[in-house]
């Protein structure tokens, strides 16, 4: 087993496969992406990645970034490749005047809204409480406020960022602009992000629960037409799969298809009882646990149990009859396994921002649909990446594009759905200026424009 190497400037701890904690330290959240990293370089400070950052680019070494270990394609881990592991960046330093927070990427999505919560603030993260944000914000982040305050990259206000020629740079609207454009949407491929600079949010007691329904044509294109008609402070979440054995649901309904509605309303309580009744309307209720809590409790503990998984995406202006086919025809032929279609209702505030204002130019869109496959870590992939992809596929006359973060596929192919043509044209562009080699490739990659440049 080999030892690992020396790198100058580096004062982490570089773990090797013949150290006895690589088994644990080279594995990611997704079972699936068992893979064997030459080393792992676990580090706290933004010093030390741009150590790693210069001796792989002149060693010609891959580069993996981790700060959650949240890829769903697995981007931060991989065969032979050397992995920065940013879990030990996570410091989180609140400027209470300024309403306003400086994170490392190895903060999570609950631990931070738990922090900002006793400020009275929030961040809109995604749905799930241990995801990093060092992966969530390049990607954009779309969770439970992006009606009320945007996509995460919307309340981004810098950020410090190691460049692929080894400096750490501080970029913002008025710091190297283009850059921070690239990294609001372009994912990790521009650089590795050391702090984040957020604006905090007010927030308080939310509703949040989730209303099950029998997943019908009608009802489905009734709750994403109400969701995206309500006013701001409301964002659903629902999603499509069979009703399990529960002793909630009457025992008729178990392994039929239900619409699992994840609700959350974070404004005025009697305002938002109202529109939950318009909601309750849609369609029978078959379970509802919708209550008022404080916002941290949407992150509830995490089970600790990893599964293997992978994902496709597609943005969607309507769901009507024959998308709802579709839906529920790919469910029903799915491999065996917990197979979902996750609808996320767009709008709001994330729609009021100008397409080609961040790297995320999909604000006119009204619906992402995020088709799932969860199954056992013991069978093989192919056969799901291949029924997600197929699943796209059956979607694609009736929406368009990709939600990055929810892609598994990274072809070239599957990374422009990612981008409107524009938006990526522009992206390689600043690639070509930032990371001509392609440094920065193990991940959605955006390739440089005019292809990668030769070595120096
Ligand atoms: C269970 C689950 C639920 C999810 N729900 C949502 C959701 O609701 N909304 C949403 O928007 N996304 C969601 N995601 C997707 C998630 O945002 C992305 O997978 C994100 O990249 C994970 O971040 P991470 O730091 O945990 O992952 P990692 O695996 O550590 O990183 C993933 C990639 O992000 C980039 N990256 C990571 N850290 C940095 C850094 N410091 N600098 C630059 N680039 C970096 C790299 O390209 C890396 O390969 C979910 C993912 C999972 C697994």
């Amino acid at each position: 087993m080999s030892a690992a190497p020396r790198i100058p400037g580096f004062t982490g701890r570089l773990v090797a496969p013949s150290d006895s904690e690589y088994e644990l330290a080279r594995l990611a959240n997704n079972a699936a992406c068992d893979a064997r990293p030459a080393f792992i370089a676990k580090t706290g400070t933004a010093e030390d990645v741009a150590a790693v950052v210069r001796w792989a680019r002149e060693t010609g070494q891959t580069l993996a970034i981790r700060s959650g270990g949240h890829s769903v394609a697995g981007h931060s881990t991989g065969d032979g490749v050397i992995v920065i592991d940013l879990a030990a960046l996570d410091g989180i330093e609140f400027d209470d005047a300024a309403a306003t927070a400086w994170v490392g990427p190895g903060v999570r999505a609950a631990a931070f809204t738990k922090a900002a919560y006793e400020r009275g603030g929030a961040v809109s993260f995604g749905d799930t409480g241990t995801v990093g944000l060092g992966g969530l914000i390049p990607g954009g982040g779309i969770g439970w406020l992006v009606r009320k305050y945007g996509l995460t990259i919307d309340s981004l206000l810098a950020a410090e960022i190691v460049t692929a020629d080894g400096e750490l740079r501080s970029v913002s609207t008025d710091r190297d602009p283009d850059l921070f454009w690239a990294v609001r949407g372009g994912g990790g491929n521009f650089g590795v992000v050391t702090r984040y600079r957020l604006a905090l949010n007010p927030i308080g007691e939310v509703l949040h629960g989730t209303l099950l329904m029998p997943a019908t044509a009608d009802i489905v294109r009734g709750v994403l037409e109400l969701g995206h008609a309500a006013p701001d402070d409301l964002t659903l979440m629902p999603y499509v799969m069979a009703i399990p054995p529960m002793d909630e649901v009457p025992a008729s309904e178990h392994g039929r298809l239900g619409l699992w509605v994840d609700t959350l309303w974070a404004g005025p309580p009697d305002a938002g009882r109202d529109v939950l009744a318009a909601l309750r309307e849609v369609g029978p209720i078959l379970m509802d646990d919708v209550a008022a809590k404080p916002y941290p409790q949407v992150y509830p503990e995490p089970s600790g149990n990893r599964s293997a998984w992978t994902s496709s995406s597609i943005f969607l202006d309507d769901v009507d009859a024959n998308v709802f086919e579709t839906v529920r025809d790919k469910l029903a032929k799915a491999p065996t396994g917990a197979n979902l279609a996750i609808f996320r209702v767009l709008g709001g505030a994330a729609g009021r921002v100008a397409s080609d204002a961040t790297a995320y130019g999909w604000r006119d869109r009204r619906f992402l649909v995020w088709l799932i496959a969860d199954y056992a870590a013991t069978e093989a992939r192919a056969a799901y990446d291949a029924w997600v992809s197929d699943f796209r596929s059956a979607l694609a006359g009736r929406g368009s594009g990709a939600f990055v973060s929810f892609m598994g596929a990274d072809d070239p192919e599957s990374v422009a759905a990612c981008y409107p043509p524009d938006t990526l044209a522009r992206l390689r562009e600043i690639k070509r200026h930032w990371d001509p080699n392609n440094l920065f490739r193990h991940n959605h990659d955006i390739a440089p424009a005019g292809g990668v440049a030769p070595t120096d």
